[in-house]
């Protein structure tokens, strides 16, 4: 084939590491997406969308979207939303965070259902909030906060969702086709994500996974968006076969790569790999001394984000420049107050380059004489 290319290990939460192979799916003839022969792997790929998550291809669809994973919080949230009714948002990190910016921009009323940001939210204080609120029609919560690392039991939330007669949309934008998921097993009716995560595809290519029947009803809520509605651009694929509007070509030849790729690695040893990935990076950050944000047993064992150690040489990008320049990227957390970076196990990587790029990090510290093992003042 063709010359292989600059390895970089991307440790940031997305676009992640990609093979070489997706990166040259990209090199194809030029087509014009209207053709017979582009639809007909649209309709593949969101046929494996679906089966990612174990759906009835009766009941569930893939709706594909040209733009980057936001775009799919925010169509979901100004799609599904009958009028006069509300949405409760599950909020403990920055993505749901979002979920709200969204929904204030659309002016849709909501219930901010703030939870500790360290922690699984109190599914007791929901199950109440739902109660004391009739009119929510939607709970919204994020499966996994890739800002911080931490995992929600969607399962659960879910299960309370439909005990109020409300639907459940989720984001899984950083667990998707990575934390095996089950959509109807796990209480979804809306799910999504993006190329550039989970099936380690390039960036562009977004999509919601859900019912059917309820992007159906949903026709006749409000329009609130023209480009980013759900209901207008199912009807168009339904309809044709293809987007509404102009798809991002390559990038969808290169999603058909990494889906292939997907199922042959095959789901669980994909996830296992996974936690390969994360096992490295934690047993690094131990033997350095540095310290996580959250408890293990409340993370995803997708990202792990580490506390900045209170050594007044510790120069965040003093340190990520070192690695940088070596191919590998750290990337800043995102929790308010609380210096953090994030050690992401996503990506077409494995434990080895982990444990390159502890071998980097270590020699960072070293170049700008921050204490090993890292040091913290109050525990
Ligand atoms: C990456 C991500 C998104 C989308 O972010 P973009 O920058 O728009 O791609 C949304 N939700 C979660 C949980 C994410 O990790």
């Amino acid at each position: 084939m063709t010359k292989p290319i600059k390895r970089n290990i991307l440790l940031n939460p997305g676009p992640s590491t990609t093979t070489d192979t997706v990166k040259y799916a990209q090199i194809v003839p030029d087509i014009c997406p209207r053709e017979e022969e582009f639809a007909s792997l649209m309709k593949g790929i969101r046929d494996d969308l679906v089966k990612i998550v174990h759906g009835d291809p009766k009941k569930y669809t893939a709706v594909p979207f040209c733009g980057s994973g936001t775009i799919c919080m925010d169509i979901t949230l100004n799609s599904l939303v009958p009028e006069e009714k509300k949405v409760l948002v599950v909020h403990n990190g920055a993505y749901s965070e979002r979920a709200c910016e969204i929904l204030d921009g659309y002016h849709i009323p909501y219930i901010d259902f703030k939870q500790s940001l360290y922690e699984p939210p109190s599914l007791d204080e929901l199950d109440k909030a739902l109660n004391e609120n009739p009119d929510v029609a939607v709970v919204y919560a994020t499966h996994h906060e890739t800002g911080s690392g931490l995992l929600n039991p969607i399962r659960e939330i879910g299960r309370i969702a439909h005990k109020h007669d409300a639907i459940f949309i989720t984001d899984t934008t950083s667990s998707y086709a990575m934390i095996p998921i089950d959509i109807e097993k796990d209480n979804i009716d809306f799910c999504m994500a993006s190329a550039q995560k989970g099936i380690q595809g390039m960036t562009g290519l977004s999509y919601v996974i859900g019912r059917k029947d309820l992007i159906n009803i949903s026709k006749d809520y409000p329009t609130r968006s023209y480009y980013c509605n759900l209901y207008l651009q199912y009807e168009f694929f339904e309809k044709t076969g293809q987007m509404h509007f102009t798809p991002p070509v390559q990038t969808i030849y290169a999603a058909r790569q990494a889906l292939d790729e997907y199922f042959s690695e095959g789901e669980s040893e994909k996830w296992s790999r996974h936690q390969h990935i994360i096992s490295a990076i934690r047993e690094g950050a131990d033997r350095l001394g540095f310290k996580e944000l959250l408890d293990r047993k409340n993370q995803s064992s997708l990202v792990s984000a580490i506390r900045y150690p209170d050594d007044p040489n510790w120069d965040f990008d003093k340190v990520h420049d070192y690695c940088y320049e070596r191919g590998f990227t750290i990337y800043p957390g995102k929790l308010e107050n609380t210096g953090s970076f994030r050690l992401c196990a996503l990506g077409a990587i494995d434990a080895p380059d982990i444990e390159s790029f502890w071998e980097v990090f270590e020699a960072a510290l070293k170049e700008n004489r921050v204490q090993i093992p890292a040091k913290y003042t109050e525990e």
